[in-house]
């Protein structure tokens, strides 16, 4: 089956009857930005800047972030690049930038955390449009959007990020900017997001997380966590309703986005993407090869009238027992 599916590293993920889906990875460290050229993908969904800022004993400065954005950016173009802004807090504290938060996954996380912060944000941003320029492949992604305003005062930071820049002689393409939708009230307000942007995209891990009440790393209630959960689907449906509405691509970058058995009802909800960890990506494009478009229409239509989350997994499971 490796070779199968190392074969595939070159093909499309296109569906029997021609229904395509771009398949991008999700990097964070330097060495997964060399198994995901390997295999081939169509760019980076997810980047998570995060890693750098956890590993110091300080916040790293402009010329440091941007050689480090330079290189992931480099490595992948002319494919596009989503950078994502610094979502601290929640599990990814930094040991020197305490938030005292009772309840951190509530609490001072992401981009409420940035936007407190512009100097932080401000630094971050420029560092991303300098690795950028000549390349022209950045796409910059912010996390935990609750608020419209958020997204408004986010995507204004990029603009006075990009006029600083030009003042100072550095000129940059305008990039794709985009929110994710983690956030339960970010599916209710999706179409308004998307109107404002250039794209959406579902972290389902914190979506479910945040739906379900239940945190994944309290092993009492961590067998509750499903993102096969009807309300979940749906929820990820509604996203990729409102995108369409409004004309705007919607991708997912959680967990479920590499989930095999999952993958056709993703591209039945009309998703432009999905971004996963590069060891899922050949796995995924094998299967949405083996299906058309019509039958995965026809099982979202079942998944979407599920009661439960076991009637959904029998319903992908069976799916993908027939065809091998
Ligand atoms: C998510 O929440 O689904 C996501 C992709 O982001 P992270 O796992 O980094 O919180
Ligand atoms: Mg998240």
């Amino acid at each position: 089956l490796t070779a199968e599916l190392a074969a595939l590293s070159g093909l499309p993920a296109r569906t029997t009857d021609g229904a395509e889906l771009n398949l991008y990875v999700n990097t964070g460290l330097a060495a997964e930005i060399n198994r995901a050229l390997e295999i081939g993908c169509a760019g980076v969904g997810l980047h998570r800047t995060e890693f750098p800022f956890m590993m110091r004993d300080r916040f790293p400065g402009e010329e440091e972030q941007a050689s480090l954005y330079r290189e992931v950016l480099s490595a992948f173009a002319p494919l596009p690049v989503t950078l994502r802004t610094l979502d601290v807090g929640g599990d990814k504290p930094l040991p020197y930038f305490p938030t005292h938060d009772e309840n951190p996954f509530l609490g001072w996380r992401g981009l409420r955390m940035t936007l407190d912060h512009p100097e932080i944000f401000l630094t971050q941003l420029r560092a991303m449009l300098r690795a950028s320029v000549g390349l022209d492949n950045l796409r910059l992604m912010f996390p935990m959007v609750t608020r419209v305003e958020e997204a408004e005062q986010a995507a204004a930071l990029v603009a006075r990020a990009r006029a600083e820049l030009a003042e100072e002689g550095v000129v940059t393409a305008p990039p794709q900017v985009g929110a994710m939708v983690e956030v339960p009230a970010a599916v209710y307000q999706a179409e308004s997001l998307a109107r404002r942007l250039d794209f959406l995209s579902v972290g389902s891990n914190d979506l479910a997380q945040y739906l379900l009440a239940v945190d994944r790393n309290n092993s009492r209630v961590a067998s509750l966590y499903d993102e096969l959960h009807p309300a979940v689907l749906r929820a990820v449906n509604e996203v990729a309703e409102a995108g369409r509405r409004v004309g705007r691509p919607v991708s997912v970058c959680g967990s479920m986005a590499g989930e095999p058995a999952v993958a056709p009802l993703l591209l039945a909800m009309g998703m432009e993407g999905l971004s996963m960890s590069s060891g899922r990506l050949l796995r995924v494009k094998w299967v949405i090869r083996t299906i058309s478009a019509a039958d995965a229409r026809g099982m979202l239509t079942e998944a979407l009238a599920c009661e439960t989350p076991q009637q959904v997994r029998q319903l992908v499971n069976s799916a993908l027992d027939d065809h091998g």
